[in-house]
């Protein structure tokens, strides 16, 4: 069944209210839209979890930096709902900016410590405008659960932090990266790339899956993993934003994988003019 479609705050918080009447558990997936099997995933772990499913489609504007893709950023609502239906989402957020950011308009949420390294180094203010977004809208629906993928990983510990440190009693689910059958990490922003490009792009996964190799061959020390992806962005060009190897969740970097530790590997590059992440687990 087509999704009931919701473009206000008003109706949004009126349709929450009926819903906690009737005592259903919400599982909410927030999105930017131009939706894949990515996004899918999580609505589909949604069904699975809890009752109902609502996911928002909001590009939202205070994310973006001042030279980032904010008007280019692909849109295609009908294709997001049909996808919604089939995924089994019951109704679906998509407001106007100026309804969730309306004229003075002054509150925003800054999660410190987490934000501070990899993306957030890169693209001043967008966890500020993620966070902000994110609990505007845990706020708004209130529901029991709300899911998000480890493709943006980063993004992933911010939520996590935000949903703990302001006591917002969502239980947070961390999905894993839906990838395409070459390994390229699916994300809307695959759309820009031109057939060249988008073989290019696959030395991010590549990299990465030549980076855990090499721990498991028993190299666990940083500089010769990074070295790894290195070789693979260089091969094919790319221009490396960062590669880094942090712990898995206070995200600060590490010299080396312990036995038994839980490290993650993240990568940020330049395939042209779009910017492309990934990221893996590695060692244990
Ligand atoms: P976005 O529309 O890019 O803001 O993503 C909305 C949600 O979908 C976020 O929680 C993303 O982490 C998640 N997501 C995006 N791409 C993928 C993917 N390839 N696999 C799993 N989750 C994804």
């Amino acid at each position: 069944m087509a999704p009931l479609v919701l473009r206000t705050v008003a109706e949004t918080a009126a349709w929450v209210d009926s819903l906690r009447r009737s005592g259903r558990r919400l599982a909410l997936v927030p999105t930017m839209g131009f939706l894949h099997e990515g996004h899918v995933s999580l609505m589909r772990e949604g069904r699975r979890r809890a009752d109902v499913v609502a996911a928002s489609i909001f590009v939202n504007p205070t994310q973006f930096g001042p030279k980032e893709d904010l008007s280019r950023y692909p849109r295609d609502l009908e294709g997001d709902l049909a996808k919604c239906a089939s995924a089994g989402v019951e109704a679906v957020f998509a407001p106007v900016p100026a309804e969730v950011y309306p004229p003075g308009y002054q509150t925003y949420v800054d999660v410190e410590q987490v934000s501070q390294g990899l993306c957030g180094a890169r693209r001043p203010g967008h966890f500020r405008g993620v966070a902000t977004v994110v609990t505007k809208l845990l706020c708004l629906f209130k529901p029991q659960l709300a899911l998000f993928g480890e493709k943006d990983y980063q993004q992933l510990q911010v939520i996590r932090a935000l949903e703990r440190d302001l006591n917002l009693g969502v239980e947070i689910i961390g999905m894993p990266t839906v990838r395409e059958a070459d390994g390229l990490a699916m994300s809307s922003r695959n759309a820009y790339l031109s057939p060249e490009d988008r073989q290019r792009a696959l030395a991010l996964s590549r990299g990465l899956a030549a980076a855990q190799a090499l721990c498991r061959s028993g190299t666990r020390e940083t500089p010769a993993l990074v070295a790894a992806v290195r070789r693979e962005l260089e091969a094919a060009g790319l221009r490396e934003d960062y590669v880094e190897l942090v712990d898995a969740t206070s995200l600060t970097p590490l010299p080396a994988v312990s036995p038994g530790q839980t490290a993650r590997l993240l990568v940020a590059a330049f395939v042209g003019s779009t910017r492309l992440i990934d990221n893996q687990p590695i060692g244990g």
